[in-house]
C-alpha cells in the first residue's frame, strides 16, 4: 500500500461539478493514482479560496457535490471510517479514502458540527487552513495568537470520537498549545523541514522532534514552495532529501508522504498561496510519479522494511491507535 495523506480531491469534484463535469475521479484521477500505485489516503475537505469568506455554505456546497460523486463511484473508491476498513478497500481492489477535514473556519462555537462532520465519516482534521479563526491560527494569522479556549474543546472532542489531529498550516504558537494539550500522536500530515527550506509552512527542528515525543507522523510534501528556495532546485531529489533529515532527526517511524499534488487545481485558487501557481517539483509533477520516489529512496540505501514504514507502515500504526 502507498497511503498519501494529503490530496485535495474533493476540492477538484467540486469545481469540475459546479462546472458541468460528472464521475471526475474515473476521468481525471483514477489512471494517475494507479500508475503511481498510490492506492489509499487522505482526501481533504478544504475551503478553497475565494469561497473562504463564507466557509459554511461552502462547506455544504462541497459536501454535496462529493457526496453524489462517492455514491457514483462505489465500485473505485471507498470510503474508511477505520483501520480495517483499509484492509476491506485493498481486498476490493478499491482505493481508500479517508475524509479529512483542512481548516474548521466554519466552525464558531461548540454547536456539534464536529461530531455530524465525524458521522458524515471525517476521521482527520487540522484547526486551520492558513487563516486565524475561532480556534486556532494558521501561518497567515497574527503569530502571537494560537489556539483559543473553542480550539481546546474541539481538540478535546477529536480525541474523544477517534480522529486524527493534523498541525499542518498551524502557525508556531498554536503548534505548541496543541502538542501540549494532546494526549494522542499528532500528524503534520503535508509539512517538510525549515532547515533545508525555511518557509512558515516547514517544520523547526523542535517541532520535528516534538512530533516524534508524541509519537506522530510528518508527511513530505511535494509542492515547490516548500521544497527548496532556489527554484531550480525543486527537483524529487531534494524533495527525498527531506525525508532523509526527519530520518535523521527522528527516525524511521516517524516520517511518510502527504503529497499535496496540486497539478489538477485551477489558477485561481493556487494563485492565492503558491508564488508560481503552473510550477510541479521536476520528477515529481503529479501522483503518477511515485515509483519514482521510492526507487530513489531504494537507491539511498533505505531497506525494504523501511520503505514499506514510510510508504503506509507509520501511517497505518498512528490510524490503528487513534482511529480503530
Ligand atoms: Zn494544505
Amino acid at each position: 500500500m502507498i497511503f498519501d495523506a494529503h490530496g485535495d480531491i474533493w476540492t477538484d469534484v467540486t469545481q469540475k461539478r459546479m462546472n458541468g463535469e460528472r464521475n471526475i475521479i474515473k476521468k481525471f484521477h483514477l489512471d494517475k493514482y494507479k500508475e503511481g500505485k498510490v492506492d489509499a489516503g487522505i482526501f481533504v475537505i478544504w475551503i478553497d479560496p475565494p469561497f473562504d469568506k463564507n466557509p459554511k455554505s461552502r462547506l455544504l456546497e462541497i459536501l454535496r457535490n462529493m457526496s453524489v460523486e462517492i455514491n457514483d463511484n462505489r465500485d473505485i473508491i471507498k470510503i474508511v471510517k477505520s483501520f480495517k476498513d483499509f484492509k476491506i478497500a485493498k481486498e476490493e481492489n478499491k482505493f481508500g479514502a479517508m475524509i479529512g477535514l483542512e481548516g474548521l473556519s466554519y466552525i464558531e462555537e461548540d454547536d456539534g458540527t464536529i461530531d455530524a462532520l465525524y458521522n458524515f465519516g471525517a476521521r482527520h482534521a487540522s484547526l486551520t487552513w492558513n487563516e486565524e479563526n475561532k480556534l486556532a491560527t494558521g501561518v497567515k494569522g497574527n503569530q502571537d495568537r494560537g489556539l483559543t479556549d473553542l480550539g481546546k474543546v474541539i481538540i478535546k472532542r477529536m480525541e474523544k470520537l477517534g480522529m486524527l489531529v493534523d498541525v499542518s498550516h498551524a502557525n508556531q504558537k498554536s503548534f505548541w498549545d496543541i502538542a501540549s494539550l494532546a494526549t494522542n500522536p499528532i500528524i503534520a500530515s503535508h509539512s517538510n523541514c525549515k532547515k533545508l527550506c525555511d518557509h512558515p509552512r516547514n517544520l523547526t527542528d523542535e517541532q520535528i522532534k516534538e512530533i516524534k515525543n508524541l509519537g506522530g507522523i510528518i508527511g513530505i510534501n511535494a509542492f515547490p514552495d516548500f521544497i527548496h528556495k532556489d527554484k531550480e532546485k525543486r527537483n524529487i531529489e531534494n524533495l527525498a532529501s527531506h525525508i532523509d533529515y526527519i530520518v535523521g532527526l527522528a527516525g524511521i517511524e516517524h516520517v511518510g508522504f502527504g503529497f499535496d499534488f496540486c497539478d489538477f487545481l485551477t489558477g485561481d485558487t493556487m494563485a492565492s498561496f503558491a508564488e508560481d501557481s503552473e510550477e510541479t517539483v521536476k520528477g515529481l509533477e503529479n501522483v503518477s510519479k511515485v515509483p519514482k520516489l521510492i526507487s530513489i529512496l531504494s537507491q539511498k540505501g533505505y531497506s525494504e522494511k523501511d520503505i514499506e514504514k514510510i510508504k503506509s507502515g507509520n501511517f497505518m500504526r498512528i490510524i490503528k491507535e487513534i482511529v480503530s
